[in-house]
């Protein structure tokens, strides 16, 4: 049966409609006001929410690690190289620890905070089930990793295995995608190989990409922290792609890329010309001491909170608090504004899902938030600010037209 939902605010097109409401069964059917949508569907059952309440398409998280949701206190924080080494000391037991109750705490966390699609950067599988599960709609990366020539077709092999099992239970809730670990650390052949299975299946990709000072010092200059930790844990002192090298694999490649705080303006304006996305993980980036994205030069900029590998939460309004607050260089309701579409209508524009909008033909994921007071008379940017610094968690979610406990 269809159903119509009505409150304050619907947020339509990166601006705030008053006295709308929206007709959906699975996917959203009409835009108009409650007195016209009973017209065209008389029987729908309607659900007013009171108060100053916003209707947002539901939020798009598109990057977490899940396999990592084990971690609390184990990775070290403060130093990108600190960290890795950390990662590398603690992987297997961290992936041991990982049990089921904490990858769906995970989930939830993202549920509560208004997530109704995420992107799971998956490294081992051990987190399909929990993926294939969840309440929210999963854009599942299968990430391949591997710089040691010897190794590039074990680790092939292994990720066309997994790719393979995430597409035998593909539908509209779980999306199989690739996930190409970063310029340092994937072979260009396994690169060209992978990119070239995106392009022939039509997949969508994610890359991280200069996150680190020292990422771009071994790139460039095969020096740097990375230089002992390539030498002692993978017997190499060159690295095996150029910054250059790396982004011309991605040429006319759909890609998002997540962080890139140490990307020069030129290497931003190759991404944004090729159609690409930047996902910014800014508690992640600030945590692991890797500087800050200039959010000002990113065409289509999206927002992340990374994995409980380098944040202490999954709320995505815990991560729009921290970009409204970290960015002073944009005035504060512009920003918000900002914030508030890279969740939903840019990473809309990334994914290729009819999700992030509220829009005709667009699946009805929604995530209703309430705030204190009345905001008449105000500007978009406003509503867009006061969301994001009262907002919590959301009063209700819908997810294909229905509502979700949480
Ligand atoms: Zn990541």
């Amino acid at each position: 049966m269809a159903k119509i939902l009505e409150a304050k605010y619907l947020f339509v097109e990166g601006s705030y409609l008053k006295d709308k409401a929206v007709l959906f069964d699975k996917k959203i059917i009409a835009i108009n006001s409650k007195k016209n949508l009973l017209k065209i569907s008389p029987n729908a059952k309607v659900t007013n929410f009171s108060g100053n309440s916003v209707i947002y398409p539901g939020f798009i998280n598109p990057h977490t690690h899940l396999e990592f949701s084990a971690n609390s206190a184990t990775l070290k924080y403060g130093s990108f190289i600190e960290w890795l080494y950390s990662v590398f000391e603690n992987r297997d037991t961290l992936v041991k620890e990982l049990t089921k109750e904490k990858l769906n705490s995970a989930i939830s966390q993202m549920l509560k905070s208004g997530v109704t699609t995420f992107g799971a950067i998956s490294s081992f599988g051990a987190d399909l089930e929990a993926c294939k599960n969840a309440p929210q709609r999963v854009v599942y990366f299968n990430e391949v990793i591997g710089s040691s020539p010897a190794m590039v077709d074990a680790l092939f092999n292994d990720f066309k295995m997994r790719l393979k099992e995430s597409q035998d239970i593909a539908d509209d809730k779980f999306y199989p995608a690739v996930a190409i670990h970063s310029p340092y650390s994937v072979h260009p052949i396994l690169l060209r190989e992978v990119i070239k299975i995106v392009k022939e299946q039509n997949l969508m990709l994610t890359a991280h990409f200069l996150e680190s000072k020292a990422e771009r010092e071994w790139l460039e200059e095969a020096k740097g922290d990375f230089k002992e930790l390539f030498e002692n844990f993978f017997k190499t002192s060159s690295p095996v792609n150029s910054i250059e090298g790396f982004l011309s694999a991605f040429k006319e490649q759909k890609t998002l890329f997540t962080h890139c705080t140490q990307a020069k303006k030129e290497e931003i304006e190759q991404i944004n010309s090729s159609n690409s996305s930047v996902i910014h993980c800014p508690r992640s980036n600030r945590l692991l001491n890797c500087g800050k994205l200039d959010i000002n030069s990113v065409k289509n900029l999206l927002l992340g909170t990374d994995g409980l590998s380098s944040n202490y939460s999954l709320s995505i309004l815990d991560e729009l608090k921290s970009a409204l607050i970290m960015h002073t260089e944009i005035e504060p309701k512009e920003l918000a504004l900002n914030l508030i579409n890279a969740v939903t209508t840019n990473a809309s524009k990334a994914l290729d899902i009819k999700v992030g909008k509220i829009e005709k033909e667009y699946f009805a994921d929604f995530a209703i938030f309430t705030l204190p007071d009345d905001l008449a008379n105000t500007s978009d940017g406003s509503i867009a600010l006061q969301s994001i610094i009262n907002c919590n968690q959301a009063d209700a979610i819908f997810i294909d037209g229905e509502r979700v406990n949480f």
